[in-house]
């Protein structure tokens, strides 16, 4: 198996460390080349949303990933690649892969909150920790989508078909079981 992680921003070596932890092979994905290479799984990183779409457009990125996300492959998408993947963004006119039917709200948690951390349920993987830093979450979602996780009632997490949004970062954080579970949801090809 091998995953594809977004590096053209944001907080990608953080994933890379877990997946090298969990003896997971992966590639940087930097350019429109590397985008149209065999992987069996993707990771959206956060970072700045904003950026992240110019660049995957610049890089020759974006339609190719796009068409790859559309194709099924499975993508875990954390903070601002939750925003890449949504179809709608409430507070915001940008769309980018619009493969998620769920509508986000960028920088949800306003100046006060941006930056948080706290410990709850996430799907049946008992209580993780979440990190939040400038993050959006989830309004409302279109039909199929489950919902994984809510923190102070907004939504936080979901899963439909090939796709995990995540408004939270897994990855700064010691515990592996939501990398876990994106790996064991993967069929190598
Ligand atoms: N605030 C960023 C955005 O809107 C997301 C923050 C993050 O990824 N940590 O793109």
């Amino acid at each position: 198996m091998v995953i594809g992680v977004l590096a053209v921003q944001g907080a990608f070596a953080e994933h890379e460390e877990i997946l090298s932890l969990l003896g997971v092979e992966y590639i940087e994905l930097r350019n429109g080349i590397d985008a149209r290479k065999a992987f069996d799984g993707l990771i959206l990183p956060g970072g700045e949303s904003t950026t992240q779409g110019k660049l995957l457009r610049e890089l020759d990125m974006f339609e190719p990933l796009r068409e790859k996300i559309s194709k099924d492959l499975p993508v875990l998408s954390t903070c601002a690649g939750l925003i890449l993947l949504a179809e709608e963004i409430s507070n915001d006119s940008a769309r980018y892969f619009a493969t998620l039917p769920v509508t986000v709200r960028r920088n949800a948690y306003g100046r006060q909150l941006g930056s948080f951390y706290t410990e709850e349920q996430f799907g049946n993987l008992g209580k993780v920790p979440m990190t939040f830093i400038r993050a959006p979450y989830i309004d409302s979602v279109g039909e199929g989508v489950e919902i994984l996780a809510e923190v102070d009632q907004h939504i936080v997490g979901v899963r439909y078909r090939n796709q995990i949004g995540l408004s939270f970062h897994p990855e700064l954080n010691e515990n592996r079981k939501i990398h876990q579970m994106f790996l064991d949801s993967i069929s190598p090809t």
